[in-house]
């Protein structure tokens, strides 16, 4: 799925490893195309609209879901926007007879409720080891995402919705598999997360990529903080 700035992510992480003298090679991955455990450093699934999801679902999960799975274990980096976050989960219930199967590599399930939409500018606090850092990006969601017990989110909502409106959390992360609800787009907003992703797909620290020039993406995410009220 692609949606909403989606290829503005992908953008962003080419440009920071070209830059750098990264190589990068995207391959995307279609309906009925499978995927090689161990052959990517990077899974990136973007959102969609529920009509979409339920498109792909089936795909996901049948023809590539031992492959994810396979990633998921071989430590690969796998992170899950919106539409692609949920179908992370274990499932996204559509209505009392619709449900849609999800990966379940984050122990989280999401429900569509018959309340609003979730939309707007958010800001949330997350920890990947450097301390805490803050996120800023924009959600636009119907279903409602609910952690498992034991499901670690990805971070704290300092502004905005998050996961369901009410718990306080937004996102997931279990390891190297994460979702979030932030997009619009998601990592040009927030270099420094860009760059945790490039050292984290590549195994190395965010400290040891070449530092770059940020200033035009500093100016980015303090708008984004902005809009969202911070
Ligand atoms: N269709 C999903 C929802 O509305 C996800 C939307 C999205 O990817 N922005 O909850």
């Amino acid at each position: 799925m692609n949606i909403y700035a989606d290829r503005g992510n992908l953008l962003m992480l080419r440009m920071r490893c070209q830059w750098r003298g990264i190589g990068f090679q995207l391959i995307e991955s279609g309906i009925g195309e499978e995927l090689r455990p161990g052959k990517h450093d990077l899974i990136y699934l973007g959102g969609g609209q529920d009509r979409d999801q339920l498109l792909c679902a089936e795909d996901l999960v049948g023809v590539k879901g031992q492959a994810m799975a396979g990633a998921a274990e071989q430590g690969t980096l796998i992170l899950g926007v919106c539409g692609g976050y949920q179908l992370l989960g274990a499932s996204y219930e559509l209505g009392p007879a619709q449900s849609i199967p999800g990966l379940g590599l984050l122990d989280v399930r999401t429900v569509r409720d018959p309340g609003p939409r979730l939309i707007g500018n958010v800001a949330i606090e997350v920890d990947l080891g450097e301390g805490p850092k803050v996120l800023a990006g924009f959600e636009n969601h119907g279903g409602r995402t609910r952690l498992g017990a034991a499901q670690a989110p990805l971070g704290r909502v300092l502004k905005g919705h998050g996961n369901d409106g009410a718990s306080g959390f937004e996102g997931a992360r279990s390891g190297n598999v994460i979702g979030t609800y932030l997009h619009g787009p998601l990592l040009p907003k927030n270099a420094w997360f860009a760059d945790w992703v490039i050292a984290t797909a590549l195994r190395i620290e965010p400290s040891e990529l070449t530092p770059l020039d940020d200033e035009l993406e500093r100016q980015a995410h303090q708008s984004a903080l902005r809009a969202a009220g911070l």
